[in-house]
């Protein structure tokens, strides 16, 4: 008979979440430990005097992916929720009576590029045409890949392509489109992979595809509606799950990992994984037992930081949509302030996104909840004046833009920034979505799996393969789990 093993994951994050069900699927007895009262991590949900925000990820892409977690498990998405699709997806604001809304389909989408770009209709036609076979790629051949060897990126289709992984996707897009609005367009999809679109590969164009050609879809009371459904999966399976349990130390012994300390509590394991950030994870052991140097995550390209707002509006916001970016100020400025030369932005580009536009139950009747981001260079200096400063340039401008006052009819907000990420998620230097996939931070060349130097200890989530992002995080957790029953089917 197959022996049970006693599986410990630190943190509930979409990664974790994703792991414990694969790990339950498989027979064995798993407890997720969260150091935070609720589940979810980074996707936890506010609610606050009536009104209800997802505090992270907002954009649900990639449906596919999410189908393809609940068929492993013979289910589907809707038995667990409603899917909406955005229609417009997003709106891009330029200035006062000035944006382009983005359809929420490629021939619409295809009609307002032509009108903005004469001929630019038929070569973006053509640019979703690759993207789109290098989205089949990348599904097929290469996020479901654990990043243990190099020849996991070799394969006939990716090897035609080899050319995309040493261009980058501003060069090519630059190449083709020469409205500088439609280039920040097509640059922006790739800004949820947390690098610069001059120092992300060619090759993630298939983030155009999610965006342009999957569309972008909603789930009807927010994206805490996966968090829930995860969770109920992962009960059905069996999965354990202790909030407030903040993990102490991994107990090593004999360069295995044993267990953990939890509320100064030992807790004994045949294997511990672990969803928290991968940099904090490694602080849990001793020194001789961590596989990378500070100096080694201190030469990573991170994801930004952001400074967050949730607030609840007393009445209804006009002249918006569900999502909507603010591209009235400059790109590569902002983009400089990130990553060459950390610093606050002198002129912020934000996003902003309203869910009780599409959801009802998000907002009091005739109400109206907001949440702004603007993002930042991690590790940067944190304080309640200089959120408080950019508060008020936000909603300076977002006045303006939306030609409406809407400072008056604030009767909640609450800010997060670099110094919550770390207090709340142990995030390295308060990073929002982890390490980038530059070049050299892909696949194979990111933080492993399965740990250089310990025994029975694993790591998921975004600071490993495949990367940032929703999606990523559910195949991470599949991934990771396949390894671990690899590693239990060889003993
Ligand atoms: C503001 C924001 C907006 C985003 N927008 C999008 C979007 O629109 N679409 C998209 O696809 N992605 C988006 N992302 C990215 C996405 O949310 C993340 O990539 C994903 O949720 C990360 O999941 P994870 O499991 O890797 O980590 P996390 O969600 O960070 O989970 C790690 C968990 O570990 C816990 N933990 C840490 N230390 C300990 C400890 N010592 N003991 C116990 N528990 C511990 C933490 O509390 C946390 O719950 C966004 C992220 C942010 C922050």
């Amino acid at each position: 008979m197959k022996e049970i093993k006693k599986i410990a994951i630190i943190g509930s994050g979409f990664s974790s979440l994703a792991a414990s069900c694969y790990l339950a699927q498989s027979g064995h007895d798993v407890t997720v430990y969260e150091k935070n009262p609720t589940i979810g991590g980074r996707a936890r949900q506010l609610k606050m005097e009536g009104f209800t925000f997802d505090m992270g990820p907002s954009w649900y892409w990639m449906p596919d992916v999410f189908d393809r977690f609940f068929a492993d498990f013979d289910k589907k998405t809707s038995d667990y929720y409603e899917l909406i699709k955005l229609s417009p997806a997003y709106r891009v604001y330029y200035g006062i009576d000035d944006f382009i809304t983005i359809a929420d389909n490629l021939t619409d989408i295809i009609f307002a590029f032509e009108a903005i770009e004469k001929g630019s209709g038929t070569i973006l036609n053509d640019f979703m045409a690759e993207a789109k076979s290098n989205y089949d790629i990348a599904i097929k051949d290469l996020v479901y890949r654990p990043g243990v060897s190099p020849l996991e990126l070799i394969t006939v289709e990716t090897a035609k392509k080899v050319g995309q992984f040493f261009s980058n996707i501003s060069k090519d897009v630059r190449k083709k489109f020469k409205n500088e609005r439609l280039i920040q367009i097509l640059e922006f999809p790739v800004l949820f992979l947390g690098a610069k679109p001059s120092d992300t590969p060619s090759f993630y164009s298939f983030m155009n595809y999610a965006d342009f050609g999957l569309g972008t879809w909603h789930p009807k009371t927010g994206m805490f509606d996966v968090v829930r459904a995860m969770e109920s999966l992962a009960l059905e399976l069996g999965v354990k799950f202790k909030t407030n349990s903040n993990i102490e130390k991994i107990i090593v012994n004999n360069k295995t990992a044993k267990g953990l300390l939890v509320n100064g509590e030992t807790i004994a394991s045949d294997l511990i994984l672990s969803g928290a950030d991968y940099h904090h994870t490694e602080t849990l052991l001793d020194q001789e037992h961590r596989a990378y140097s500070e100096k080694y995550w201190e030469s990573r390209v991170f994801a930004p930081s952001s400074l967050l707002f949730y607030v609840g509006f007393n009445k209804k916001i006009e002249n918006i949509s569900h999502h909507a970016l603010f591209f009235d100020v400059d790109f590569y400025q902002h983009a400089k302030d990130i990553y060459d030369e950390p610093q606050w932005p002198k002129e912020p580009l934000f996003y902003a996104n309203f869910p009780s536009v599409t959801d009802k139950t998000a907002a009091p009747e005739g109400m109206e909840s907001g949440f702004f981001l603007v993002p930042l260079a991690p590790g940067i200096n944190d304080t309640e004046a200089l959120r408080e400063e950019y508060f008020d340039k936000i909603m300076d401008r977002f006045e303006t833009l939306t030609k409406q006052s809407v400072k008056n009819n604030i009767i909640f907000k609450q800010s997060f920034c670099k110094n919550d990420f770390v207090s709340e998620y142990n995030s390295y230097k308060g990073n929002a979505y982890g390490m980038a996939n530059t070049l050299l931070q892909t696949a194979f060349l990111r933080p492993k799996l399965k740990s250089k130097k310990v025994k029975n200890l694993y790591f998921t989530g975004q600071l490993t393969v495949p990367g940032p992002g929703v999606p990523p995080a559910l195949i991470s957790g599949k991934l990771v789990s396949e390894l671990i029953n690899k590693q239990f089917s060889e003993q």
